[in-house]
C-alpha cells in the first residue's frame, strides 16, 4: 500500500453520536479534521433511537443518572459540556428541541433522520473528509504521528478520537474493535455487559400478555438486601419484559448474577392501603368481585393472568376471599418474583456497559493518558446511562470534550 501524502490534524475513527460531535467541534477550532466509519451509511443509532424520534437529551443530567467505575471524572465531563450546551449545539444546527415528560428532549420533527442530516449538512458546510466504508484494522504511532489502516487504505494524522462505540447492536458497525485498539496503546477494559437490554422469560402467562404495558417498580435484592430499584413502564413481550423499567434494571441483573428481581406492580399503592380497600369493600359490598375491585388500579388483561396465577378464581367474591389467599395475594402484587430466564444480549442491548476506564483519560480533555494525541469520546469509555436521553448527553458532552481538545493539541504544536 503506498505510504498516505497527507497527514490529518485531527481523524476521528467512527462517526456515531460521538464521532460526529468530536469531528464538527475540532473542525471549528481550526484542525484539519477526517472522519472515518467502517459502514456505508453512517449514523443507524441516531435513526432508530427513542423508537426513531431521537430522545437527544434530559433537561436534568447528573452521574447518578450513569454507572461507571469513576463518576467524578463523568461528572466532570457532563459539567464541562451540559445538556444546555447541547440543546444550543442543536439549535444552531436549526434543530429546536422540545421538552417531554421526565425531562426527555426530542427534536421538534420527532425525527432522528433530521437530527442526522442536520449533522451531514454541518459536516458538508465545514468541509470535513468524511470517508465511509472504511473500517479501521490496526493504529500505529511513530514518528509524533498515527498511521490508520484497513484493508485496503491508510492515513496519517496527528491526533486521534477514537470513538467506535461499544458491542451493542453490531449490525450499526459497533463491534468492539475499539477496545483492541485502545489496548494496543496500554490501555485496560472495565468488563463489559449489555445494559438496556430485555430480560427473557420462560413463563407462558407474562408471555400471553404480550404487547401490555404497565406502570411497576421493579427491585433487584441480594441476601435480603435491596440493591436497586427503578420505576417506569413494563412492557410484556412474546419473549419477556421490555420498557423502561426492564431495560434499566437490566444491567444490573445481568452484573449482580444471583440477584432476585421483584416487581410492585402498584407502585402508587401501598400493601396497606389495597388491604383497607379490600377489607372496606368486602363490609360494604361482600357480593362485589375481587377482580373488579383490582381492575380499578390494573389493566383487566393482567388481573384475570395474576389471579388464575394464584388460583383464585376470576368470580370470586369478597366474602368468598380467604385471609391466607388475600394475604398471599397482596405480597404477590406488591412483591413478585420475576425470575428472567436470561437476557436478549448485546444484539438487542441500546448501550454496553463497561469500556475504557475513565481514570486512564483526562477528564478535561478526553486525552489518553498512556499515549498523547490519542482521545476518546462516547460509548467506548466506561459509562452508561438510563433510558432518557442520557447515553446521548455522553456522546455529546465527550465528543465535544474529545474534539477541542484534539484540535488545541494540534494549535500548540504549531506554535512550538
Ligand atoms: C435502538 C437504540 C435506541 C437508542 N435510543 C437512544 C435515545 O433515544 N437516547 C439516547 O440518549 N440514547 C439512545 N441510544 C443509545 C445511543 O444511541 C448510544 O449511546 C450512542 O449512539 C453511542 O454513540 P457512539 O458514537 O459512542 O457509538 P456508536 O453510535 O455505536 O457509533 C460508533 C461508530 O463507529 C463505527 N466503527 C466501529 N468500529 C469501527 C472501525 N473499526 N473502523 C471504523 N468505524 C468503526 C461504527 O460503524 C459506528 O458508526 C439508543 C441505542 C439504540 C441501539
Amino acid at each position: 500500500m503506498p505510504e498516505p501524502s497527507k497527514i490529518w490534524d485531527v481523524a476521528v475513527i467512527g462517526a456515531g453520536a460521538a464521532g460526529l460531535m468530536s469531528a464538527i467541534t475540532a473542525k471549528r477550532r481550526g484542525a484539519e479534521v477526517i472522519l472515518l466509519d467502517g459502514k456505508s451509511k453512517i449514523g443507524a443509532k441516531i435513526l432508530m433511537s427513542g423508537g426513531t424520534r431521537c430522545n437527544l437529551t434530559n433537561q436534568n443530567v447528573t452521574e447518578k443518572d450513569f454507572e461507571s467505575e469513576h463518576k467524578n471524572a463523568l461528572r466532570a465531563v457532563l459539567k464541562a459540556f451540559s445538556s444546555e450546551h447541547a440543546v444550543e449545539f442543536f439549535q444552531n444546527l436549526g434543530i429546536q428541541a422540545v421538552l417531554e415528560e421526565g425531562g426527555k428532549y426530542f427534536p421538534s420533527t420527532h425525527s432522528g433522520r433530521a437530527v442526522l442530516e442536520a449533522f451531514l449538512k454541518e459536516v458538508n458546510r465545514l468541509g470535513i473528509s468524511l470517508e465511509t466504508s472504511r473500517k479501521v484494522g490496526s493504529l500505529e504511532y511513530q514518528n509524533g504521528r498515527f498511521l490508520i489502516c484497513g484493508e485496503d487504505f491508510s492515513y496519517y494524522s496527528r491526533a486521534l478520537v477514537l470513538t467506535t462505540g461499544g458491542l451493542s447492536f453490531p449490525a450499526t458497525g459497533s463491534d468492539g474493535a475499539g477496545y483492541g485498539m485502545a489496548k494496543h496503546f496500554g490501555h485496560s477494559l472495565v468488563p463489559t455487559t449489555p445494559s438496556l437490554t430485555p430480560l427473557l422469560t420462560e413463563d407462558p402467562d407474562w408471555k400471553s400478555l404480550s404487547g401490555l404495558s404497565l406502570p411497576v417498580s421493579l427491585s433487584l435484592w441480594t441476601d435480603g438486601k435491596k440493591k436497586i430499584a427503578f420505576e417506569g413502564p413494563l412492557l410484556f413481550t412474546h419473549f419477556g419484559f421490555s420498557g423502561p423499567s426492564a431495560l434499566n434494571i437490566s444491567r444490573h441483573w445481568i452484573r449482580l448474577r444471583n440477584a432476585d428481581l421483584f416487581a410492585d406492580f402498584l407502585p402508587e399503592l401501598s400493601e396497606e392501603r389495597l388491604r383497607d380497600k379490600l377489607l372496606l369493600q368486602a363490609g360494604r359490598h361482600p357480593g362485589r368481585r375481587l377482580k373488579n375491585i383490582l381492575t380499578e388500579d390494573l389493566p383487566e388483561r393482567f388481573v384475570e393472568v395474576f389471579l388464575a396465577k394464584q388460583k383464585i378464581p376470576t368470580a370470586l367474591t369478597l366474602n368468598q376471599l380467604k385471609r391466607p389467599d388475600r394475604e398471599g395475594l397482596l405480597r404477590r402484587l406488591f412483591h413478585f418474583p420475576l425470575r428472567p430466564s436470561g437476557f436478549k444480549g448485546y444484539e438487542k442491548a441500546e448501550v454496553t456497559a463497561g469500556g475504557i476506564p475513565l481514570s486512564e483519560v483526562d477528564k478535561n480533555t478526553m486525552q489518553s493518558k498512556f499515549q498523547p494525541g490519542l482521545f476518546f469520546a462516547g460509548e467506548i469509555l466506561d459509562a452508561d446511562g438510563r433510558i432518557g436521553g442520557f447515553n446521548f448527553q455522553w456522546a455529546w458532552s465527550s465528543g465535544a470534550l474529545a474534539g477541542r481538545a484534539a484540535a488545541d493539541l494540534i494549535r500548540t504544536l504549531d506554535v512550538k
